[in-house]
């Protein structure tokens, strides 16, 4: 896809002009996550550049390992498109030779439709852009006989743009990630647990510019290390497109074993999410968080009635975010596998939601049923307890390190 010797990388941006006066934080935010996606690439920096941001080498130059370095770029929230480019003068000179280029290292064995269409940012420039476009297009069209110009449906489309501080050409652009920077959001608490769901639905919310504080509830011995390093696994690939992220482990057993002592089987599910849920409140408050985010979608199983979501909900006056509410199960297995967590969430899963729970759960649990049980309980110390045994992982891409809050 990329041209074998590119000297730039150019980034489109979004939806970011809609922004008004907030442009500016935006841009701050978009340029904080590209610089944080280049850290692992040390010879190339960023800049912006009319509208627009530009990676290259500081002393110009072929751009080595560019496929990766593309790749990596199109994971960064906010950017629309990712395209290789080849650097030239603001003259047409310079531009047609840099098309001639281009063009030698597409595949044009045989006959190909092909346009060039020219973006002069660059009034100054003494040509318009139709005339520019035609004049590089005869040259190449000179150079190549397997090409003919087909301006609507090109095979083969070179981009040119002539702008205030650079000018180049280029023959293709990768789908980037899309939505706002990172952190342009506020921050929210994400429920997640070792499946394929929620890793999405933070994926959706982060792509919104939320930043994500995972809560994981993990149930030793009854689910394994293995469910815990899962998380931390799936935490670790979100970290690629939100920056760092601290995933709370809250040890959830005491909580469970309390709750069967005394309740009816068929409400332990509802029981244990409404458990859930007031623990994420209350870390959501310590970590200034705004929302709380779960990965459930109507139907799916017993607990993601309405009925049952309702009574999940009515513990928290926190915003619940459900992004996957409509989705079916196909459409959110393409997302993980885009996003790259549903290999990790399809390793063997512990669900501690399963625990002592009987075949046939409530599936129409009523707020004051599931109440009259919590009354028997000190809900407010338990809920506390667990808050307190909860223990912080840090992860970034590629690296973990535990510590105690
Ligand atoms: P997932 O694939 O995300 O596990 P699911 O389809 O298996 O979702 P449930 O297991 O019913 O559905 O869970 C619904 C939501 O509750 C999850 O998407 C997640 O947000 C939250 N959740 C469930 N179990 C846990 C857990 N152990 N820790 C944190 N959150 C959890
Ligand atoms: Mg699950």
């Amino acid at each position: 896809m990329s041209a074998a010797r590119s000297t730039g990388i150019v980034l489109r941006i979004g939806e970011l002009f809609l922004k008004g006066q907030n442009r500016y934080m935006f841009e701050q935010h978009l340029m904080n996550d590209v610089r944080r996606a280049l850290k692992a690439f040390p010879r190339v920096v960023a800049e912006r550049l009319h509208g627009r941001i530009w990676v290259a080498s500081p002393g110009g130059g072929a751009i080595a390992d560019i496929d990766r370095l593309v790749e990596r770029l199109a994971c960064v929230f906010g950017v629309a498109t990712v395209s290789p480019v080849l650097e030239a003068r603001p003259a047409l000179d310079s531009l047609t030779a840099a098309a001639l280029e281009i063009v030698r290292d597409q595949d044009v064995s045989r006959p190909t439709r092909f346009a060039v269409a020219t973006n002069r940012a660059d009034k100054r420039f003494p040509m318009k852009s139709p005339d520019i476009s035609r004049a590089i297009a005869e040259a190449c069209l000179e150079a190549n006989s397997n090409l003919a110009v087909d301006l609507r449906a090109p095979e083969l489309k070179v981009g040119v743009e002539i702008g205030p501080e650079r000018s180049f050409v280029f023959a293709a652009s990768r789908e980037g990630a899309g939505g706002l920077p990172s952190g342009s959001g506020g921050r929210v608490v994400l429920l997640l647990s070792g499946g394929i769901d929620s890793p999405v639905a933070g994926y959706l919310v982060a792509r919104r510019g939320a930043l994500l504080s995972p809560v994981y509830f993990h149930s030793a011995p009854h689910t394994s290390e293995a469910a815990r390093e899962k998380v931390i696994d799936l935490a670790r690939v979100l970290a690629k497109y939100t920056g760092p992220i601290d995933v709370t482990v809250v040890p959830f057993t005491a909580v469970q074993e309390a709750l069967r002592m005394k309740a009816p089987g068929r409400f332990l599910v509802v029981l244990y999410r409404r458990m859930m849920m007031r623990i994420a409140t209350a870390i959501a408050e310590r970590r200034r968080a705004r929302g709380i985010v779960t990965g459930e979608s109507l139907g799916q199983v017993a607990s993601q009635t309405l009925d049952n979501i309702a009574a999940i909900e009515a513990v928290t006056a926190m915003p619940v975010l459900r992004p996957l509410i409509g989705a079916d199960k196909v459409e959110t297995i393409r997302l993980a596998r885009k996003i790259g967590t549903y290999d990790i969430s399809i390793r063997p899963y512990d669900d501690c939601c399963a625990l002592f729970v009987p075949a046939h759960p409530e599936t129409h649990a009523r707020i004051v049923d599931v109440e009259a049980i919590e009354a028997d309980f000190d809900v407010a110390g338990m809920v506390e307890a667990a808050v307190l045994a909860a223990e912080t992982v840090h992860v970034d891409e590629g690296v973990e390190s535990p510590f105690s809050s």
